[in-house]
């Protein structure tokens, strides 16, 4: 065991071999753009074959999937200053969506399971919220039954964000195609990763036109979108270009990986799961479990510090990193973009939302990925069990 190194949670996977070939054929040929060839372009391919992966009858990828939140804002047609609810665990990148699509963010709590508090959010769910953009994050699922039910009673509009929840299931259905729309991140630390890009899925034929318009299909660059010619046509020099496209080459990256991802799916679930039963054998440490509807598609954990003070959590946090593991606790951090408090570009600044910081205060964060062995998985276990007993139980017999 002693000679297992402390791994290193934050580099990937190699890219597959098989995307060489192609990236020698697009840098050969200079071709880059998605709309230079008349048909089959990367981009063009990479959004058919994630939206047959996905069920879902549009696709359209763009350069993150923070543009793929503004897109689906704007695709939406809602009016300036239009108020969006969103979980308040969530990253800095979902409520700057909302603000850069001229809305104002409304954060709903999230409970120390990391999920949005139903009670909260049917109280903030009133006339004149435009949109609901559900942030899955990290991967953890809200009660979608209980969040689907109450957004069709009042007819608004869900968008997910499930750029950290690529390969979840919720209820037999694929997490990204339970709202109107679905978007997704290829960002180098989500599960398909071509540095930066994301993708947006829909069934909607008007919703999928306005969005590839206004993501930069100039003139009559969406033909080679098929089969939405009608919707097109309605929204011809109607709508502004925010290019916001994805290239060729990141397609060409991210293609050979969507053969990956069943097995970076299971294996990562295999490796948090094993994870999680170790450390919530330590009663300092509890790793909340899934929804009975939820089949998670992890490649991160997180975990809550139980009864520490802010002291014992600092202890806990430098006795890991002593051990070679690098937690942070979301809350405790400086200026970590998790952390609604430090959303401050937020007009009117954000309220107190004493459930989310009361979990933030004592929730960790540590990247798990799915390529770890089983060996290094009990490095982290050992490391933070042990971190626990050094920030707990010899505090308490050293009186300190
Ligand atoms: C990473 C992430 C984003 C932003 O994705 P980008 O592609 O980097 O813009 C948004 N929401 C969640 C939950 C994320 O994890």
């Amino acid at each position: 065991m002693s000679q297992v190194q402390t791994p290193n949670t934050y580099d990937a996977e190699p890219i597959p071999e098989a995307a060489r070939a192609e990236i020698d054929r697009l840098l050969s040929s200079g071709d880059l753009f998605r709309y230079t060839a008349t048909a089959d372009a990367p981009v063009t391919l990479l959004e058919r074959e994630f939206a047959e992966a996905m069920g879902s009858r549009y696709a359209l990828a763009v350069s993150s999937c923070s543009a793929a939140l503004f897109l689906s804002l704007k695709a939406l047609d809602l009016p300036r200053g239009a108020r969006v609810l969103i979980p308040a665990f969530t990253f800095a990148a979902v409520p700057s969506a909302i603000v850069h699509a001229d809305c104002q963010p409304v954060l709903v709590e999230c409970g120390a399971n990391y999920r949005i508090v139903l009670e909260d959010f049917e109280a903030k769910l009133t006339d004149d919220i435009g949109a609901i953009i559900i942030s899955h994050m990290r991967g953890h699922t809200s009660d979608m039954d209980a969040i689907m039910a109450l957004a069709d009673a009042r007819g608004v509009p869900v968008i997910e964000d499930a750029a950290h929840s690529l390969g979840t299931v919720w209820s037999g259905r694929k997490i990204g195609t339970i709202g109107r729309i679905g978007c997704f991140s290829f960002q180098s630390y989500k599960l398909l990763n071509s540095g930066e890009g994301g993708i947006l899925i829909t069934d909607d034929a008007d919703l999928i036109a306005r969005a590839v318009i206004m993501s930069g299909a100039y003139e009559h660059n969406w033909k080679k979108h098929d089969g939405l010619q009608a919707a097109f046509e309605r929204w011809q020099n109607r709508l502004p270009l925010y290019n916001m496209r994805l290239q060729n080459l990141s397609a060409a990256v991210i293609r050979p990986q969507l053969g990956e991802l069943a097995r970076r799916v299971r294996d990562g679930r295999a490796n948090h799961d094993y994870v999680a039963e170790r450390l919530n054998r330590s009663s300092w440490l509890d790793v909340p479990p899934p929804l009975a509807q939820e089949l998670r598609a992890p490649d991160s954990i997180q975990f809550n510090l139980v009864g520490m003070s802010d002291d014992e959590v600092r202890v806990f946090l430098a006795a890991a990193e002593a051990a070679g593991v690098k937690v942070s606790v979301f809350g405790m951090s400086t200026d970590n973009a998790r952390a609604f408090w430090n959303w401050q570009f937020i007009e009117g600044g954000v309220q107190e939302l004493p459930a989310t910081r009361a979990m933030l205060m004592r929730a960790c964060d540590l990247r798990l990925p799915a390529r770890l062995t089983q060996p290094e998985l009990d490095v982290i276990v050992e490391a933070l069990i042990g971190a626990a007993s050094a920030a707990m139980e010899e505090d308490r017999a050293y009186g300190t």
